[in-house]
């Protein structure tokens, strides 16, 4: 699973971001979650709930629009991801966790300083000032530039474990991750990292879950490994290019 978190301060456009980053990767087939901080509780509507939530800790909520889990404790982010069953996991807030890499929504240069921890792959900002100066990369609202983060977040998002366990040789996944974003490693140097394929037809993500995913990484480099002209399968690209037949087609559609 790869994430990004759009992080910043107050009225920086961090959820405005968020939503446009995370619509555009589903429009890429991705299935995807966000995840966002919050520092308020949430209130609830029926104050039954609230009751049940208080007195028994543990409530599911079903409604005709929507259905929602309760606990009455905080969970740590690494329980709360395999839930969300996601390819892509859009995370607004959580500044101060470091083991993804981050955009840092900007409203001036002292917010730069604050939120500089190293693992920021770009800075966005709503205001078109903030650009000519120099302080951000992109802008929030144009789509042109929507379209480039997009693509960088797609290349560069990643999800570590946060077990710390130094077996990667770095100290902690805050050290790797800062790596990863130098572009001096890559998040396969964690142990716990599961391999996975992208597959594009035509251009399209196609979106796989796990089981699919190593059921047809296992089949590919099966069949291209004992091939000699291959130097190395680590970070390939491979194109298949497939002209089906009619009855094919035919056999797809039925
Ligand atoms: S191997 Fe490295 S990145 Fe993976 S959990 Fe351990 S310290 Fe973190």
């Amino acid at each position: 699973m790869k994430a990004i978190a759009i992080v910043g301060f107050k009225k920086s456009g961090k959820t405005t971001l968020a939503l446009k980053i995370a619509k555009a990767l589903i429009n890429k087939n991705y299935r995807v979650a966000v995840l966002k901080h919050s520092s308020k509780a949430v209130e609830h509507e029926l104050s039954d709930t609230d009751k049940f939530l208080k007195e028994v800790g543990r409530v599911a909520l079903i409604t005709p629009e929507s259905t929602e889990i309760m606990f009455q404790a905080q969970w740590d982010l690494k329980d709360v991801v395999p839930l969300l069953s996601a390819d892509f996991l859009v995370i607004e807030g959580f500044k101060s966790l470091k083991y993804f890499p981050k955009v840092y929504c900007l409203k001036d240069e002292k917010e730069k300083e604050l939120l500089d921890d190293g693992l920021g792959i770009f800075s966005a900002g709503l205001d078109a000032s903030l650009q000519e100066e120099g302080l951000v990369d992109y802008l929030i609202n144009e789509e042109k530039d929507l379209s480039v983060m997009v693509e960088l977040i797609e290349q560069k998002g990643f999800f570590l474990p946060n077990k710390n366990c130094g077996k990667c040789g770095y100290e902690n996944c805050y050290e790797l991750a800062r790596a990863i974003v130098r572009d001096e490693e890559s998040p396969k140097k964690c142990i716990y990292a599961q391999d996975y394929i992208d597959i594009k037809v035509n251009g399209k993500t196609i979106s796989l879950n796990p089981f699919m995913s190593q059921l047809y990484q296992s089949l590919i480099y099966s069949i291209l490994a004992p091939l000699k002209d291959i130097d190395s399968l680590e970070q390939a690209v491979i194109e298949i290019k497939a002209d089906a037949t009619d009855a094919l087609i035919k056999k797809r559609d039925n």
